[in-house]
């Protein structure tokens, strides 16, 4: 089934289609003279052409959006709230469309296109609440006559770079509330995504009103625009989703900014879920099994561990097993494929490797399956070792390690023992149980009796450690996008 690129109604008379770069409101050609082809990753088919953005075009949409930004931060709440509230019309009445775009481009099975949009819906309903919820403080001061006062204002303009993994949402869990609080955005999608992560949410937002230059995308190549953006002088915060030691690069570049900007990072994961002596066997199976293997373990929260007490270990492995042999892979487009194709081929070279760890360090390999183009079957490895390099990195693939936890204390030594610290798991039939061990983890996130992978709108977001800095989502996204200003009168 081929899209129809153009099947969006144009409000724009320069829009053709996806094939270059949304500055200033103009849907424009990308001037460096190379092109992205955006590909499918289950049968390789070309989805889109793009003329890559230069040097001249990234300075073009900072400059559109620092000049639109002024005009926007004036516009009423409700003006601003409207946009978004059009841009939920538009999801819902285009929903297959994007769905369907989120299947072909991202390499996502239906079912976790369907969770996705149902993200980027919810994350803009959210952003309809901020533009009222930006609130600034009067303090008392002990100074008679003195009162101080703090504003709240938004930041002016917010650069965001986003990964393919979810690109509609991620890219939008940034782009959305940093719009709601009167900023502009430049937006540069991953390659792999350029318009599930950058082009169509442009198109979405232009049809629901937003004014010309307060979002502007640009495509182009990590290697010619990449530091460029992240130096650029214009945005005031710069906010990354992705890997680890591109978010590291990134904040290098940052500081080497002419003027200083605030950075926000959300990288990458090693979720550990625990399962404790007590816990209801079946539900922990389902959770590891959901928590691994939804979009093919390709989320920053994808259970990367599996740690389970030593008295249930061995049927845990059992029903574990058998879960995932019966687990459907295949063509992402059937509506009860769980498992699709990797979204790139340095995803394969990776996901091969770390099996090919697992093989070489011996563990035992209970579930295993061909590797076809970017299909890799689901696998499992039990008796692996929490010290080793297979579970020590971040596998982000359909490959599931068990590792056997002698008691309570050595489960969670094992789940704190590694570099991230994003989301992770417990189970145990026991309430109390499980929060006083959900305190002693390190991490961001934690989740009693559930999957690791959650992304509520209105609900804290972030990690510790080398999994990142800053927090998304509700009111804690509204303080990383705006800036206070202390006014004190004496009167
Ligand atoms: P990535 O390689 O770090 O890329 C992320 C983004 O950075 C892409 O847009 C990429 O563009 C861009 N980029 C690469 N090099 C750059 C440079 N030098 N300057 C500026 N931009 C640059 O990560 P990924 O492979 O797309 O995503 C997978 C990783 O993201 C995993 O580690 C995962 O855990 C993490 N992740 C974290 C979260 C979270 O919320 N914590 C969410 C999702 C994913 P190109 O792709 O075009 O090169
Ligand atoms: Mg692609």
């Amino acid at each position: 089934m081929q899209q129809n690129i153009n099947s969006f109604v144009f409000s724009s008379p320069a829009y053709d289609g996806f094939n270059g770069q949304f500055i200033a409101g103009r849907w424009v050609t990308g001037t460096e003279g190379a092109l992205t082809l955006d590909r499918n990753p289950f049968d390789n088919a070309v989805l889109a052409e793009i003329t890559q953005a230069s040097l001249a075009d990234l300075d073009a949409a900072f400059a559109a959006a620092k000049e639109a930004q002024t005009t926007w931060a004036l516009t009423l709440p409700a003006e601003r709230a409207a946009v978004f509230l059009r841009a939920v019309s538009i999801l819902d009445a285009r929903k297959e469309e994007i769905i369907g775009w989120l299947v072909r481009e991202s390499g996502s099975t239906r079912i976790k296109a369907g969770v996705e949009w149902g993200a980027a819906r919810a994350g803009m309903l959210e952003a309809a609440t901020m533009p009222a919820a930006a609130q600034g403080h009067i303090i008392p001061v002990d100074r008679p006559g003195k009162e101080a006062r703090v504003y709240k204002k938004p930041v002016g303009v917010v650069g965001v770079i986003s990964p393919w993994n979810f690109p509609l949402h991620l890219s939008n869990r940034s782009v959305a509330p940093a719009l709601a609080l009167g900023n502009a955005v430049v937006l540069k999608p991953s390659n792999d995504t350029p318009v599930t992560g950058g082009l169509l949410l442009a198109k979405i937002y232009e049809e629901a009103g937003l004014p010309a230059g307060v979002l502007n995308v640009v495509v182009g190549s990590s290697g010619v625009i990449g530091d460029a953006f992240s130096r650029h002088p214009v945005p005031r915060v710069l906010t990354f989703t992705g890997s680890t030691p591109v978010g590291r690069h990134i904040a290098q570049t940052a500081g080497e900014s002419s003027l200083l900007k605030r950075i926000g990072l959300e990288l990458g994961g090693n979720a550990p879920l625990v399962v404790l002596d007590d816990a209801d066997l079946e539900k922990a199976v389902g959770a590891a099994l959901i928590g691994r293997f939804m979009h093919q373990g390709q989320i920053c929260m994808s259970t990367n561990r599996i740690i389970v007490d030593a008295s249930i270990y061995d049927r845990f492995v059992e029903a574990y097993t058998a879960a995932v042999k019966a687990v459907k892979y295949g063509d992402p487009n059937e509506p009860d494929t769980l498992v699709g194709p990797l979204c790139n081929d340095s995803q394969v070279r990776s996901v091969k490797a770390s099996i090919a760890r697992a093989r070489e360090s011996g563990f035992r390999e209970c579930v295993s399956g061909p590797i076809e183009g970017r299909l890799v079957a689901p696998h499992v490895f039990a008796d692996v070792t929490n010290t080793s390099d297979f579970a020590r990195n971040e596998i982000f693939g359909p490959v599931a390690p068990i590792i056997r936890a002698i008691n309570e204390a050595e489960a969670l030594a094992f789940a704190n023992d590694t570099e991230f610290g994003l989301s992770s798991a417990v189970f145990t039939r026991d309430e109390a149980r499980g929060l006083a061990f959900a305190q002693r983890i390190e991490a961001g996130m934690t989740h009693i009796n559930d999957i690791t992978v959650h992304d509520y709108p209105h609900v804290m977001f972030g990690g510790e450690k080398n999994s990142g800095l800053g927090r998304f989502n509700g009111r804690w996204i509204i303080e990383e996008f705006t800036t206070d200003h202390l006014i004190s009168v004496q009167r």
